[in-house]
């Protein structure tokens, strides 16, 4: 800037149109610098409590529950009949036919995954070739606690286009940790399943939840990459998507994508809020202003939900679809708060799930427009789905389909748009 003052003040061929240019100049900079202040301005303890504590909902105090649902449902609706193709006024690479010298992003598509799944997983790989990486070959990477079988092996390098890398989880990391005392692992345990809650004597269930948490992208095979695409058994890709998403990921310094958005099961996270809170007033400047903490706090639509995790709306982002850069989970904010969720063992004494552990964490510690809703990408994972009303999508459901009726009442995508996107941002599509 400088630089550009000196040589234009030069053309004026005046010292006093030299001299006003660098009082205007320097105006600028204070400016710049006030402005750069306040965007890395840390949070105060006060401020973090503040930001936690919900206030001006969208609906008026005491709006029975059956209207805000339907309410919900109908913004839902309404936001999704917009005809959408690619998103507008973002930076987006389209890999051309024929291009042999493509450089691909630093990023894997990535699948935990069980041997007694194959047939699952294969149908969901299928579907992703179709409708985008048969175009990009990115690479595939395949995680498992036991050894992949050659079956296995075989069939999955039949459907994926790009290299394929296997992983298997040192039992250190996968199996649950020294710190977990039994009697309380056992208690907690007794108590969901007298509560019905899904999984929850399933021990294995507990590891993969702590493991996609905290620890995924912490293996050996994980760290050459940045970006991942999570890809779960049994899921549906119905609609094509030309550009390519991890550069848009990269270009436009997205984040966290996510195309669903849910209520959680209380129970399963009684406490995750407290030990998340605590950590935060100790360690407010982690917290990011920009966080979305409306969204993470929201106690309107399913009051009980909130009240039972303590005051945390348990609205997440559904993780068996997500696309996100790993090294926001290995800096330094999310790691120490995942090292206070670890020593406070919910993820055996209750049943803490990657979704809202991810979710939390990104709301945050991460500015919430670096986080993406892939509007464009339709998506199914039973019961729920995103389904976009776009030329490009092939299925039998009409757009802006979410689910069966008797479960509107669980999407939290409408509190997702009120609450954490910009007019801007929705006027993308
Ligand atoms: P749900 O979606 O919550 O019902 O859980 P899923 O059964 O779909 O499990 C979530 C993901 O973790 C899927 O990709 C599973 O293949 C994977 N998964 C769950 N448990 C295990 C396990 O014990 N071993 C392995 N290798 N993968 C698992
Ligand atoms: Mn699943």
């Amino acid at each position: 800037i400088l630089g550009f003052t000196l040589h234009a003040a030069r053309e004026t061929q005046t010292l006093k149109g030299a001299s006003q240019m660098f009082d205007s100049y320097r105006t600028d900079l204070q400016g710049y610098i006030t402005k750069t202040a306040s965007k890395n301005k840390k949070m105060t303890a006060e401020e973090v409590k503040q930001a936690l504590t919900f206030k001006n909902g969208a609906f008026p105090e005491g709006t029975p529950k059956e209207t805000i649902v339907e309410e919900q449902m109908k913004f839902h609706r309404e936001v999704l009949s917009k005809k959408i193709d690619e998103p507008k006024g973002m930076k987006l690479v389209h890999k051309q036919d024929g291009d042999t010298s493509y450089e691909l992003a630093n990023a894997t598509l990535l699948s935990l995954v069980r041997n007694s799944e194959l047939e699952g997983i294969v149908s969901s790989i299928r579907q992703l070739e179709e409708t985008w990486n048969w175009r990009y070959n990115y690479p595939f990477t395949f995680i498992n606690d036991e050894e992949f079988t050659p079956e296995f092996k075989k069939r999955v390098e039949e459907v994926c286009s790009g290299k394929v890398y296997y992983e298997i989880i040192p039992k250190s990391i996968w199996e649950k940790p020294a710190n977990i005392d039994p009697v309380l692992y056992k208690n907690g345990i007794a108590k969901l399943t007298a509560n019905k809650v899904n999984y929850a004597s399933l021990e294995s269930y507990h590891n993969m939840c702590r493991f996609n948490s905290g620890w995924f992208y912490r293996l050996e095979g994980l760290k050459k990459f940045k970006y991942y695409w999570r890809v779960e058994p049994n899921v549906n890709f119905f609609c094509k998507v030309d550009y390519d998403v991890f550069k848009f990921m990269r270009d436009n310094e997205l984040t966290y994508g996510f195309t669903v958005s849910l209520y959680d099961e209380p129970l399963t996270i009684e406490t995750l809020w407290k030990t998340t809170v605590d950590f935060c007033l100790a360690h407010p400047e982690y917290v990011h202003p920009n966080g979305a903490f409306k969204w993470l706090t929201e106690n309107q639509q399913n009051p009980h939900n909130t009240n039972g995790a303590g005051g945390y709306s348990t609205c997440h982002f559904w993780s068996n679809f997500e696309i996100a850069d790993m090294d926001f989970y290995r800096g330094e904010a999310y790691s120490k708060w995942f090292d206070a969720l670890e020593a406070a063992g919910g993820f055996y004494y209750e049943r803490w799930g990657d979704a809202p552990v991810h979710s939390v964490g990104v709301g945050l510690f991460e500015d919430k427009s670096k986080v993406w809703w892939f509007r464009d990408i339709g998506y199914h994972h039973s019961p729920y789905e995103n389904s976009p009303n776009s030329d490009k999508c092939s299925t039998d459901h009409e757009p802006g389909y979410f689910a069966p009726p008797d479960v509107y009442d669980q999407n939290c995508l409408p509190n997702w748009i009120k609450y954490s996107m910009t007019e801007k941002q929705l006027n993308m599509y």
